[in-house]
């Protein structure tokens, strides 16, 4: 069994996690062999015949799309290793800005500049848009999360590299959340700055936008258990997967809306920054964007 993990636009998080494995990592390699791997061994090509690639990151330029083109020959399984290969992930936001902007900041304004202060003139050139890897190329599973987490992948990657199928919960975070339905009185959206949460109730009935109800589950809550609301990096839950109209923004205006007995025109007046609050995992992908009602196209266009 030869296994690799390509990297296309990420921050690599998605490979550290493999690693993240420990011994479990010594199970998987008694039944394969990691072929390729940019991040952990020096292969500058995949090989051909590899049985399973995971492909982690988004697709943003020209060689993050002749990579993937590559694996996806090279390889009998692919697998969307991580949010932002599953749905663009925080790569996505990159829309937001002009290539310009983007090149500028990277490259002129921070303090990781080059010493001559200059643009490179070697980078690939950017697509028009982000886009996931399955918007492109056939996947054959997917597996979310920023990076996923390590228990997740602790269920899932032995199954699979043995062809065994393995029964996950296709929840939401609320799911593995262990806070109650609190009083909810004098509701107001708080920025996540203002107080501190109260530990035993729901962050959301207390006024902090936590995306549990609308993000799938498998990191047990990492978030709220630790009092900050979820920010969504497991992408999105199945029910706004499954259904054309459910978006994310309007779910949680929605669910808002039930919860606090508002009109939803005044949650969607009080809500801020929605492409970074709502969408700052999913805004590459094609899936999420076509929703009838999603709010993305229309963000890109006047953030850029
Ligand atoms: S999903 Fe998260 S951890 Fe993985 S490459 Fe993208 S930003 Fe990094
Ligand atoms: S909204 Fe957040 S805090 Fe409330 S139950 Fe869901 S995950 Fe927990
Ligand atoms: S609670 Fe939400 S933000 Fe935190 S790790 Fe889980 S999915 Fe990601």
């Amino acid at each position: 069994m030869k296994i690799a993990i390509e990297e296309l636009a990420g921050c690599s998080g998605c490979s550290i996690a493999v690693l993240d494995l420990h011994e479990t990592l010594l199970d998987i390699l008694e039944k394969a062999e990691i072929v390729y791997s940019p991040v952990l061994m020096d292969v500058k090509e995949p090989p051909l015949g590899i049985d399973i690639a995971f492909v982690t990151g988004a697709v943003r330029n020209e060689e993050n799309q002749e990579r993937l083109k590559k694996i996806r020959e090279r390889a009998k399984i692919v697998v969307a290793l991580g949010t932002c290969a599953c749905y663009g992930g925080v790569s996505g936001l990159s829309m937001l800005s002009s290539q310009e902007a983007l090149f500028r900041c990277v490259y002129q304004e921070v303090d990781t500049v080059r010493p001559d202060n200059t643009i490179p003139s070697d980078v690939p050139a950017f697509l028009y848009r982000a886009f996931a890897v399955g918007d492109l190329v056939k996947v054959n599973w997917y597996i979310p999360g920023c990076p996923p987490k390590e228990d997740r992948l602790r269920q899932i990657l032995l199954p699979l590299i043995e062809g065994d199928r393995v029964a996950l919960s296709r929840k939401s975070i609320c799911s593995e959340c262990d806070r109650k339905m609190g009083p909810i009185e004098n509701w107001s959206l708080k920025r996540r700055h203002e107080g501190t949460p109260e530990r035993e109730h729901c962050l959301l009935g207390q006024g902090y936008l936590c995306l549990g109800p609308v993000t799938f589950c498998g990191c047990g809550a990492m978030c709220p258990k630790k009092n900050v609301p979820c920010h969504g990096c497991n992408g999105p839950s199945l029910d706004i997967l499954r259904e054309p109209c459910r978006d994310i923004y309007n779910m949680m205006v929605r669910r808002i809306a039930d919860l606090t007995d508002r009109p939803e025109k005044e949650i969607e007046a009080a809500l801020y920054d929605v492409a970074h609050t709502m969408y700052p995992f999913t805004m590459g992908s094609e899936v999420m964007e076509d929703k009838e009602i999603s709010r993305i196209r229309a963000l890109i266009k006047e953030g850029s």
